[in-house]
């Protein structure tokens, strides 16, 4: 097919879509450390973990050697709505670039949710529902996973409590509104309806909130609410393992065409996006069959992979949920306000930790202003406007395709466009101003943090 030109777009048809997701831990030699009881500091096992999350999610969660788990019927069916995504190749960029690099990228802002989050959520709701749930409880910083998951929600009749950090629940109101159009119930955090809120708000009255405190509340009210559970957007590997649908479809798109990618590029926040990109790719790598750059891609503002230690870390600033073996910056890291919401968690994914540590994947940090450039230039000849998370991965693609035009290699470059960003736009007017800063922490700021790992031999 050499002579053929590659579409703009690569789509598949219904039957070419991926009807399994797959599971990266079932290629890795060393698996990913277990989570582990905050008090006991052993194995978390499956009873412990299913009064807080679905059953067959906690299955999903402990399972590292099932390769493919097949995609359930109804979910299939939905994801049919809105995938699959295109695999653009980026021609008008390449050209306003003068790279003879070859750049892709795998769209994932095409549904009302504006990001990837979805393919999860409505994996999660599905469970849910077939457990018998009444509902769900989760938190949301940025919004776009609260969103994701009230669309979920609301497709399989189910009731969806989201605790929204009261800082973007106050300013990023059409984020809460989509929610409830959506039929969620939105509340700011803290709240007078936990105890965990009511002692928060107590000891610190007028606070803002975090993130870390609107989990405590979510896993609060699933706990003691019968017929709830409370489900996460990110980091957990049920989520790498459902997002996997995005690099399973991009793997066939590519294959059609007999394309083999040199480098895959993704923005990670806590590894969702860029597990499921990379998965099938990492798993010839593991077996060997084939070699890739793999480049995860990090705020300077929360470097938690280029800048933290591996150890194992409370995955909340409450410390009340499981400890993970991770890349950490310390649970009472507080990344400066940067704008990529969904790029501020102190910690990353167990499975692309281990992968780091193995030498099997890069990763980089870059500034936010620099983000926000490419993240222009790149809306300017692409024609969409780009979620700054996003955005993280276009600067280092457009970096890598800038190097290919110093050496003249016609390197072939994935990377992942997560989402839109058309409720970051206060964002997008901070940088139009000149008002955008980098806020980096100092050696000083991480040691500090880091001192208050939990001590685990
Ligand atoms: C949440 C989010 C991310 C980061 O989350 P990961 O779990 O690291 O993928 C990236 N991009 C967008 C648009 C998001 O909403």
């Amino acid at each position: 097919m050499s002579n053929e030109k590659i579409p703009y777009k690569i789509y598949l048809s219904e039957e070419e879509m991926p009807k399994a997701w797959y599971n990266m831990r079932s290629d890795m030699k060393n698996k990913p450390a277990p989570l582990m009881h905050p008090g006991t500091h052993k194995a978390l096992t499956a009873e412990e973990l299913t009064p807080i999350f679905c059953e067959e999610l906690v299955k999903q969660e402990l399972d590292e050697d099932t390769a493919f788990i097949e995609i359930p019927e109804e979910i299939r069916e939905f994801y049919k709505m809105y995938r699959p995504s295109p695999l653009v190749r980026a021609y008008c960029l390449e050209e306003k670039l003068k790279t003879p690099a070859k750049i892709y990228y795998k769209f994932e802002g095409n549904n009302t949710s504006g990001s990837h989050k979805l393919n999860s959520a409505i994996a999660q709701a599905y469970y849910a529902k077939k457990q018998g749930l009444k509902g769900v409880t989760t938190e949301t910083g940025a919004g776009q996973w609260g969103t994701a998951l009230s669309m979920a929600c609301s497709y399989f009749d189910l009731d969806c409590k989201v605790y929204m950090v009261k800082v973007s629940y106050e300013q990023k109101p059409f984020r809460r509104e989509v929610m409830r159009t959506y039929g969620a119930s939105v509340v700011p955090s803290p709240s007078e309806t936990t105890e965990v809120g009511k002692k928060i708000l107590s000891e610190h009255p007028g606070t803002t909130g975090s993130l870390g405190c609107a989990i405590s509340e979510a896993v609060e009210v699933a706990t003691k609410n019968p017929g709830y559970r409370y489900v996460l957007g990110s980091v957990l590997n049920q989520v790498l393992l459902h997002q996997s649908v995005i690099g399973l479809e991009t793997k066939a798109a590519l294959d059609k065409y007999g394309i083999k990618p040199d480098m895959i590029i993704g923005c990670a926040g806590g590894g969702s996006n860029l597990g499921g990109l990379i998965a099938p790719f990492m798993g010839e790598k593991l077996r060997g069959e084939a070699d890739y750059r793999i480049i995860a891609v990090e705020p300077a503002s929360c470097p938690s992979f280029t800048r933290g230690t591996f150890a194992y870390d409370f995955c909340d600033t409450g410390m009340i949920c499981p400890l993970a073996k991770m890349y950490t910056l310390g649970s009472s890291f507080i990344p400066s306000a940067n704008h990529a919401g969904g790029l501020r968690f102190h910690g990353m994914s167990t499975t692309l930790s281990q992968l780091y540590h193995d030498g099997l994947m890069e990763a980089t940090s870059v500034e936010q202003t620099s983000v926000f450039e490419a993240a222009e230039q790149f809306a300017r000849v692409e024609g969409i406007l780009p979620a700054p998370e996003s955005s993280h991965a276009i600067r280092v693609a457009i970096d890598e395709a800038l190097k290919c035009k110093e050496t003249g290699e016609e390197k072939t470059i994935v990377f992942g466009l997560t989402g839109t960003g058309y409720f970051d736009l206060v964002a997008y007017e901070k940088f139009h101003d000149g008002e955008m800063t980098d806020v980096i922490p100092t050696d000083e700021d991480i040691a500090a943090s880091v001192a208050k790992l939990p001590k685990v031999e």
